[in-house]
Parts: C-alpha cells; structure tokens; sequence
C-alpha cells in the first residue's frame, strides 16, 4: 500500500504555537524522514466559510497566510502539494455522495463539532454546512486515498468519521476503492491540545489566545491568579507559562538562558516555594519561543516579499490535486455502477 499524508488548516488566521506542535512538527517531520508516496498540505477554505460565510474576505486572505507559515516551517513545494480546497470541486461531489453515509444523529455525536457549536454560540440556529463539515473532511481526506492524516486530539473524531464513511462506502458498493486513514497525533497530551494563553480551552485561532509564529513577544499569558508576590508560593499545573516551557525547553536552553538553574524540575520547584517571579519565568519562556521561531519568522518574512512564488506553488498544487481527486471520483462513481 502506498503511504499517503493529507493535512489541512482552515485560513481563519495565521498559524500559532498550537498548530505548530500539533501538527506542523509532524508533518515537517514526516516529510523530512521521507517514507511517504505523496503528501499533501492544503487550505481548508470552503470548510472555513462554514462559520466565516459572513467574512468570505477574511477567510480568502488567510490563504496565502497558512501556507505561508507552512512553507516557513519547513514544509518544501518540492515534496509537498499544496492546494487549495474550494478550488478542486471533485471534493464538494464526493461530500454529496458522502452526505447518504452519514446520519443526522451521528454527527450530533461529534464532540468536537458541539464544542465548536458551543464556543461559536450557534445554539439552534447552526449553518447545516457547519454542522457537516466533518463530511466535507471525509471527502478532503479520501480523495487522496490518504492512510496519514498528522492532526491535533479535536481531529480525532474528524478522522474516525472518515474512517466510518470508507467502511460504510466499501461494504455498500462491496469495493475497496476508499482507504481508511489514521490520524498521527503528538507524544504527548500538551502538545495534542496545546492551552491557549488564558489558560482555559485550546490555543485556536478563533478564540483570540494565541501566540503566533509571526509574534515577536510573548508576554501577556495565564499563570497563578494568587501568585502576587514574588516571595508567594505559586503553582506550577494549571500555569500556562509551565505548561509551554514543558513542551519547548531544551536541555541546552538553562544554560544558555537561565544558569542559574539546573533543569526545569529545579525552576518548578522554586516556583513552588516561592521567591521566583512571574516576569522571569515569561523572559525565559519568551527567549526559547524566540529561538524556536526566529528562523521560521525569517522565512516567512523572506515569502512576504515573493506573493507571486506562493500562489504559484498553490496554482500548480491545484492542478495535481484536482486531477487525483478527479480519479477517486471516476472509481467511486464507478463503484456505485452509476453514471461515469
Ligand atoms: P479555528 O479556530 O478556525 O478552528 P484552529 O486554531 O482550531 O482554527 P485549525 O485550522 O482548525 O486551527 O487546525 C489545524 C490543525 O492544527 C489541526 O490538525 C488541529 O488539530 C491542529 N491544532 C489546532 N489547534 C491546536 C492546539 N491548540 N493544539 C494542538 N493542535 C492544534
Ligand atoms: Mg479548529
């Protein structure tokens, strides 16, 4: 079987710090290992105007944003297709084959779609696009036959439907043109649902808590609401700047940033006892997210200056993915022994 890898972003902003170690480490990883058949990164536009119908603006120039920040994180043209959705209407197609697979009860299970329906305060009244998405990501997922699919935890139930649509497609039309994916996720559970600044729900660009790869400081975050003074003890779980330095720190970042701790038990430990001070465990978080960031800033600044080379590799991406997308068609349609 061939190894396929298949992520998205939906263009609603630029790309953060939640993205990067959810699903960017990964997928520059995977590319950079390169035991794969053909991978694939595009902006999920159409998905995004499922609750940005009323801001197609904001959603269409986010595009170049996304893949952007993917390019600068490592992501090569050269190994990558990278495309964008709304422009391979193949997808829209198999989302309408799709939608027969899938009841009205099963997507109101989706956890992450109701949390999403609750954060984006849509009560009753939800788009029927929003709410089917997870369809239409069926679809992005299965028309490129993808078997990878590197993603953050609130995809997992993206990925399980599509799982479910595959063996549902296949028994029906008894076939095995659809392959079922799996989802890559991080090691660990920071980085699979990294917490945004105020502490509370996940990092996400819809939510104003985030840090950015473009930001240049990092200073306004959530730790120990009774954490007052220096000499108070503070606590360590809960505290976001704990929480980043845990998925960011490096062996080598104490003794280049803070000698006069050891490691990071040690700096908890005074933290704990109190004595340490809020705006020099943010200095330290801030010049190790300033390290990891700097080259991938550089680099997409460097893209800022070259629009017309982006949407180059996004016109000829569009081409190759429609035309694979377009032969997933032809064999589903096929498979139903309906018109070809
Ligand atoms: P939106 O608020 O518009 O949904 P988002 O910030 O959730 O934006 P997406 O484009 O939906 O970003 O997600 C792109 C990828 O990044 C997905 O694989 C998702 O799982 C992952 N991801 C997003 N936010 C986080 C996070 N806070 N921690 C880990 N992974 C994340
Ligand atoms: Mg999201």
């Amino acid at each position: 079987m061939k190894n396929i890898i298949l992520t998205g972003d939906r263009p609603t902003g630029p790309l953060h710090i939640g993205h990067y170690v959810g699903s960017l480490r990964n997928r520059v990883l995977i590319q950079n290992e390169g035991n794969y058949d053909e991978m694939y990164v595009f902006a999920a536009d159409a998905q995004a105007l499922t609750d940005n119908f009323d801001n197609p603006k904001n959603v269409r120039k986010n595009v170049l944003e996304v893949v952007m920040d993917n390019i600068a994180c490592g992501l090569d043209p050269n190994k990558v297709v990278f495309f964008i959705q709304s422009e391979v209407p193949e997808l829209t197609e198999l989302t309408f084959y799709y939608m027969n697979l899938v009841t009205v009860s099963r997507l109101h299970r989706n956890p992450t779609v109701k949390e999403e329906i609750k954060v984006r305060g849509f009560d009753e009244s939800i788009p029927a696009g929003f709410f089917t998405y997870p369809v239409s990501q069926s679809a992005d997922i299965t028309a490129f036959k993808a078997n990878i699919v590197p993603v953050g935890e609130d995809q997992l139930p993206m990925v399980e439907q599509a799982r479910e649509i595959v063996r549902k497609f296949n028994s029906i039309y008894n076939t095995d043109v659809l392959v079922e994916p799996n989802a890559k996720i991080p090691n660990t559970e920071n980085e699979r649902r990294l917490v945004g600044t105020d502490g509370n729900a996940k990092m996400s660009k819809s939510l104003d808590n985030c840090i950015y790869l473009k930001d240049r400081k990092v200073f306004s975050m959530y730790t120990d609401p009774n954490h007052i003074k220096v000499e108070d003890p503070g606590k360590v779980e809960g505290n976001t700047v704990f929480t980043y330095l845990d998925v960011f720190c490096k062996d080598n970042s104490f003794s280049k940033y803070l000698p006069e701790y050891k490691n990071l038990d040690e700096l908890k430990e005074h933290y704990r006892k109190g004595g340490l001070g809020d705006m020099k465990i943010k200095r330290f978080l801030n010049d190790i997210l300033q390290e990891e960031l700097k080259p991938i800033r550089e680099k997409r600044e460097e893209l800022e200056r070259n629009p017309e080379y982006v949407l180059n590799v996004l016109k000829e991406g569009t081409m190759k993915a429609r035309k694979k997308a377009g032969e997933t068609l032809k064999e589903v349609k096929k498979a139903m022994n309906y018109f070809e």
